[in-house]
């Protein structure tokens, strides 16, 4: 049985049509677009089919969203006001957390892929980073909830396997020396420890989902782990397919530590090192200089742009057009819900198309509907190693769709609808969501799982998370000044880059 769209506008994203919607008629039989037809009359239709009309409808491909944690779903609109150093103390706590026990992670990460499918984001490339450690069985609820949810994702195994004061310029040195002691005693997993972790992942986790959901590896960044486990983490991830994410000059203070701990910018470290591949995907790259984006673009490795959180916790512009110029595939990410406090990609989208008209005074060189969409689109994909499974409406690719109502106000009047789609629209006018050919929401409904009792066991649970919240935090303050320090200290230093205005003062 199979299920038609007849006669909608279709954003195709393929290399035909690209941008500009054009009349279509989708013929989706299994997992698959099967048909993808300008005249209605050549898409058969068999007995048992279910025909959709798409009369005032606008079709597009689901969004991958290519950089998000959702770890961080427990700690929406909890923090505000704090760059990325010092944020990081309370969000991913250096002392005294306690890992969360499996179920409450997949009652968190099924909470988390509701809310993104809704908006409108068919693949997750979800960095799992689990304090103070993650295990199996914490992974496999993960894998169990995106299964149960529907979403296509990559699923991390995380990992820092340096002492968390030696992942930072300045503070080992400036810190108290019990305290320093105290964090270079919690134990760090060694090289052997992650591949062995992630050797089993691969082979635990292949075809989930009905080949949904993957396992990728993500050495947290070049600063925060070995160059043995960096060199090995992507050969594994070139070894199965697989994409290698890593965290990468994400503020300045990331662009002062290269200086600090090699002597060199960290993407010239890595690449000396043999950690860019095709397979590596970099979130962030703020701080990248010239050199940084060549040798990019040379080793075929991607970028995820990150421009909400990249705001929200003041590190810095991404050099968007300089990445295109040179050829490097770019995705658009949510990041993590503390850092930009949602998963939709409908803002990510907007602050992506309008942030860099603001860097740049040649308005030739501002970022194009076409470019902004293809980068939430195939992009991501690309940057996922997903591209030739998604990210385009195309027979032979999977059917991961998004269905608009045209006749909402967003889409009123109705002009450009791919400029409407990125400037007018946040996901309100959703109206189906495919994932797989699977109609995973049906007129603003998740239809896969009871979104109203996991709502239910959320509040249920929030008194003790909040507890454990504010105990952490606590614990975690004594970092707070030395590390407020560190941030000043190199804000006012020169990596002969700038990605934003001003310095802070002093203190
Ligand atoms: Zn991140």
């Amino acid at each position: 049985m199979a299920l038609v769209i007849r006669d909608a506008d279709v954003i195709t994203m393929d290399d035909h049509t690209g941008v500009t919607p054009v009349r279509r008629t989708i013929r989706i039989e299994g997992a698959v677009v099967d048909l993808v037809a300008a005249d209605p009359a050549d898409v058969p239709i068999a007995q048992g089919d279910t025909v959709v009309g798409g009369r005032d409808r606008l079709v597009c491909p689901g969004f991958v969203n290519a950089h998000t944690h959702s770890w961080e779903y427990l700690a929406k609109g909890r923090y505000d006001n704090l760059p990325l150093e010092l944020w990081m103390l309370y969000a991913y706590p250096i002392l005294g957390a306690r890992p969360l026990p499996p179920d409450l992670v997949r009652l968190r990460s099924a909470l988390f892929a509701v809310e993104s499918l809704k908006s409108g984001t068919t693949t997750l490339v979800d960095d799992v980073l689990e304090t103070p450690g993650q295990d199996l069985r914490q992974l496999d609820a993960v894998f169990d909830a995106y299964d149960e949810v529907g979403v296509r994702a990559n699923i991390s195994g995380h990992i820092i396997n340096r002492p968390f004061v030696d992942t930072l310029p300045y503070v080992a040195d400036w810190l108290p020396a019990d305290v320093v002691a105290q964090v270079r005693a919690v134990p760090v997993p060694t090289t052997e420890d992650y591949l062995a972790f992630s050797t089993e992942a691969f082979a635990r986790y292949a075809g989930r989902g009905d080949g949904r959901l993957r396992y990728m590896v993500a050495p947290s960044g070049p600063q925060r782990c070995t160059d043995d486990l960096l060199a090995a983490a992507t050969e594994l991830a070139v070894r199965h397919g697989a994409e290698c994410h890593v965290h990468v000059l994400e503020t300045k203070t990331q662009a002062v530590t290269g200086r600090e701990f090699y002597g060199t910018t960290l993407v010239e470290h890595m690449r000396r090192i043999g950690a860019l591949s095709p397979n590596t995907t970099l979130a962030h790259g703020v701080w990248t200089t010239d050199d940084d984006i060549a040798a990019l673009a040379e080793a075929g490795t991607c970028v995820s742009h990150n421009p909400v959180s990249n705001l929200k916790l003041g590190s810095g512009i991404a050099p968007w057009r300089r990445y295109h110029d040179a050829g490097v595939p770019i995705g658009l990410g949510s990041d993590g819900c503390s850092s930009s406090d949602t998963p939709r990609l409908h803002d990510v989208i907007k602050a992506a198309a309008l942030l860099h008209k603001v860097t740049d005074a040649d308005h030739e060189s501002w970022p194009t509907v076409a470019e902004v969409l293809g980068a939430a689109t195939r992009g991501g994909a690309r940057t996922a190693q997903l591209h030739h499974d998604v990210g385009t409406i195309e027979a032979g690719k999977q059917a991961d769709l998004l269905v608009y109502d045209l006749t909402t106000l967003a889409f009123a009047p109705r002009n450009r609808a791919e400029l409407q789609l990125v400037y007018s629209e946040n996901g309100g006018s959703l109206r189906q969501v495919v994932v797989a050919g699977q109609v995973v929401v049906d007129e603003g409904r998740v239809t896969t799982v009871d979104e109203d009792s996991l709502l239910a066991e959320l509040r249920e649970r929030l008194p003790g998370v909040q507890a454990e919240q504010d105990r952490v935090e606590a614990r975690n303050a004594v970092f707070h000044e030395t590390f407020d320090r560190m941030h000043r200290t190199t804000a006012a230093e020169d990596v002969g880059v700038h990605r934003w205005s001003g310095t802070p003062a002093a203190r």
